[in-house]
């Protein structure tokens, strides 16, 4: 099946597309269709599974068509950084100006808060870090209707469970959650049961 088929829309499509996206990979068919219909979604996804795209491609469009703003909380400056180039990649083709900003510890805070002068559209953080850019004003967390958790197991591995709990208090009630994690052992079930509202289900 084809990204078209998916719900996307052509300009969406065509993004992907020139970044030489053709097929869907399956978590990518599975995921974009109800993440367009505004799901909570909770799914099994290992890297290297094309999720980056499962979860950018559809909020991109949400982005252009109601009002979304991202933000996307990921373990590691690495993924942080590889997953804002990846949106990136995305949107230098699509006609529109989507702002993404990815920011992280162990580096000055200071270009960051440049980067971001005081907004974005996809913002993608690792927790301590947005948790700092948040106390210094230089975001606003009420801003974010919509959340992503990439490599919830490894977030709450590298310990950031409290930082979570005080980022999720500062986010808008209403807003669409989307939970990725390799693995579910009882404490990564846990954060999604008291995250996500009557998710979907993907298991790959
Ligand atoms: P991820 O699992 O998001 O880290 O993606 C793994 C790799 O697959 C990345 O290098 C992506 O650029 C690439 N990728 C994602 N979706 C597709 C697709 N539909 N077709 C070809 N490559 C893809």
């Amino acid at each position: 099946m084809p990204f078209s088929a998916l719900g996307l829309s052509s300009l969406v499509v065509a993004a992907a597309n020139k970044k030489l996206y053709i097929q869907p990979t399956p978590i990518q068919s599975a995921a974009i269709p109800l993440i367009l219909r505004g799901d909570d979604v909770l799914a099994q996804a290992a890297t290297g599974s094309g999720k980056t795209a499962a979860f950018a491609l559809p909020l991109l469009q949400l982005v252009q068509t109601a009002q979304r703003k991202v933000l996307i909380l990921v373990p590691t400056r690495e993924l942080a950084v590889q997953v804002g180039e990846e949106i990136k990649g995305l949107v230098k083709h699509l006609p529109v100006a989507i702002k993404v900003v990815s920011v992280f510890g162990g580096v000055s805070i200071n270009p960051q808060m440049m980067a971001l002068r005081g907004h974005a559209d996809v913002l993608v953080a690792t927790p301590g870090r947005l948790l700092d850019l948040i106390k210094q004003n230089a975001i606003k967390p009420e801003s974010f209707n919509t959340l992503v958790l990439d490599e919830a197991d490894r977030l709450l591995d590298m310990g950031f469970s409290d930082e979570i709990n005080r980022i999720l208090a500062l986010l808008p009630a209403q807003r669409q959650n989307l939970f990725f994690s390799a693995t579910f052992p009882v404490d990564v079930s846990a954060l999604a049961e008291g995250i996500l509202q009557n998710p979907s289900k993907i298991v790959m």
